[in-house]
């Protein structure tokens, strides 16, 4: 790849594309996300932060900041910027928290939520995926985001309690050990429905008690594991 023309005006090609992605960044930050409703000027910073071009596959790039979710391969897809500003919207971070994240696909959700809390463990069941995510992850220099193999539907025992969980795939009920692995005023987020469509649900866990809230009407890919769905049911 040629990586080092100058440009007339005197600035690196690859300064340029970046300066390019970056526009289109605060274009999707503008018209997606803060003009349907996304408040938290900590998650429109990070969602200008991180850039979401290198999580897309490379024939996809040009779509890479488009209002909807795009393939990553594996039959699996990286979801829609307003579906993932939703999602992280409604754990209310504050910087100090442990995250995990079910399902980490292209790793770019992970990536917003290492901006945006302390420490950050993404399970992904497809070891493919996984690598993928932990390469661009640690290209980008992040140092507080986990990428781990693995079945989400049991969490991450190892490195509970988590204050916030974000399942990124469907799911039919809410697998228990997610809950579990709440802290004390965790939040987790989840898609829960049948395979067609779901609703988003958070779920606050405060001194013992449980509270469920409907966010929104979503789709997502399957969860796929032991409390998810079976691996062959036909989608
Ligand atoms: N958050 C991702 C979206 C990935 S799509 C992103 O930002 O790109 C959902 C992902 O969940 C897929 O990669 C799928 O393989 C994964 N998945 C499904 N069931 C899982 C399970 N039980 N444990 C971990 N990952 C799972």
């Amino acid at each position: 790849m040629v990586r080092c023309i100058f440009m007339p005006n005197g600035c690196r090609w690859d300064e340029q594309r970046e300066k390019y992605f970056e526009r289109l960044r605060a274009h999707m930050v503008q018209t997606q996300l803060r003009a349907r409703g996304i408040k938290d000027e900590r998650v429109l910073k990070a969602f200008m932060e991180v850039p979401r071009h290198r999580f897309v596959l490379p024939e996809n790039i040009k779509e890479a900041h488009e209002d909807h979710p795009l393939p990553i391969g594996f039959g699996q897809t990286i979801s829609q910027p307003f579906m993932v500003a939703t999602m992280t919207e409604a754990l209310s971070l504050r910087g100090d928290e442990k995250a995990l994240e079910v399902g980490a696909g292209s790793g770019y959700q992970a990536a917003i939520l290492g901006k945006l809390c302390k420490e950050v463990y993404a399970i992904e069941r497809i070891p493919e995926l996984a690598e993928r995510a932990k390469r661009t992850i640690e290209e980008l220099g992040y140092t507080n985001v986990h990428i781990v193999v693995g079945d989400g539907t049991l969490g991450l025992p190892e490195h509970a309690p988590y204050d916030a969980i974000v399942v990124s795939a469907a799911a039919p009920d809410i697998p228990p050990a997610l809950i579990e692995q709440l802290s004390d005023g965790g939040r987790l987020v989840i898609p829960v429905g049948s395979q067609y469509s779901q609703v988003l649900i958070r779920v606050t866990k405060s001194g013992g008690r449980i509270k469920r809230e409907e966010i929104c009407a979503c789709v997502f890919v399957p969860l796929i594991g032991k409390y998810g769905w079976q691996e062959d049911v036909a989608w």
